[in-house]
């Protein structure tokens, strides 16, 4: 097929266009390169189209039969950074997409969050959950944006007939994320490889269930082959620990002498996180093989390697 990849020099889009192409499949990367890197594509950077250009001003004339949309800052301190930009990136991009699919027929898989369920009072998040976001507080340039390109997914599905897939993508972390990401899995690993204090933030009690990123492409490949139309589905593990519990995996795995330091916990920093799983492993057969232990060795050895 040809595939248009849009964030695809990003952490997860790297990934996802690296699989696609060893599948055998016809590759384009739209990137601004905002937060993602050139260097993530070089293992197929002869086999792909790199464009560089921004979701919200242009995207290719050509005919695409499927567009995975991932273009997007993801980590809380890069969103936060540019947070007009960031709404703009998920409504007027996705709306682009959107707009082209209608009008050439390909499919589009929008890359939506577990962060539409803001601060959730139901725990698990089920994909029936409508969430407890704040509308106007930090992080609602990115959980706002991407809950309206949810909501641009739907209409576009109803009146104009387009294929939508969605999925809604819980922490992923491994090889590649940036050592200055901003976010809990790369922030502890440097810390410990460099013998530095570990940040908690507020009292490390706190939750997220963390997803290994070959097992989140591979979900996000099957959901978007899958007949799920305009359906949201979760991606995520659902295994669910505490920052505390990470800190210590990492000091163990990484056998560093770092201490624990505990800053102020964000506005609006979700308390906890763990996703239902069971419309993934019902209806797309899909749930993560790799276990929090086994992920964090390779993702390790990758931070090594690039701060050493
Ligand atoms: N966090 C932390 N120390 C850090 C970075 C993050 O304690 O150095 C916490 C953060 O407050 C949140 C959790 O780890 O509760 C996950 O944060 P992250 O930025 O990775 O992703 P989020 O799930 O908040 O988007």
């Amino acid at each position: 097929m040809n595939i248009l990849i849009t964030g695809g020099a990003g952490f997860i889009g790297a990934h996802l266009t690296s699989k696609l192409v060893h599948m055998g499949h016809t590759v384009t990367v739209v990137d601004n390169l905002y937060t993602s890197r050139l260097s993530n594509l070089t293992s197929v950077s002869s086999q792909i189209t790199f464009i560089e250009a921004d979701v919200t001003t242009w995207i290719p004339n050509q005919l695409f039969d499927q567009i995975y949309n991932l273009a997007c800052p993801a980590s809380p301190v890069h969103y936060q950074h540019q947070p007009i930009s960031t709404l703009k990136t998920s409504v007027i991009g996705t709306l682009n997409l959107l707009e082209h699919a209608a009008a050439t027929g390909a499919r589009l898989f929008q890359a939506s969050t577990s962060e539409v369920y803001g601060d959730p009072t139901i725990h698990p998040q089920p994909e029936n959950y409508w969430g407890n976001v704040n509308p106007i507080g930090i992080r609602s340039c990115y959980d706002e944006g991407k809950r309206a390109a949810e909501t641009l997914c739907g209409d576009f599905a109803r009146t104009r007939h387009v294929e939508v897939r969605i999925a809604r993508i819980f922490n992923t972390y491994g090889p590649m994320m940036r050592a200055d990401d901003g976010r809990v899995v790369s922030n502890f690993i440097v810390q410990a490889l460099q013998n530095n204090p570990i940040t908690l933030y507020g009292d490390g009690r706190q939750t997220r269930s963390f997803c290994y990123v070959s097992d989140l492409v591979d979900g996000c490949i099957r959901l978007m082959n899958s007949d799920l139309q305009a359906t949201p589905i979760n991606l995520g593990n659902p295994g669910e620990f505490t920052v505390t519990d990470l800190a210590h995996k990492i000091i163990a795995l990484t056998q560093s002498t770092s201490p624990l330091t505990y800053l102020p916990l964000p506005q609006d920093d979700p308390k906890v996180r763990r996703p239902d799983i069971t419309a993934a492993s019902t209806l797309i057969g899909w749930t993560p093989s790799i276990s929090l232990d086994s992920g964090l060795i390779p993702t390790i050895e990758y931070f090594r390697s690039i701060i050493s």
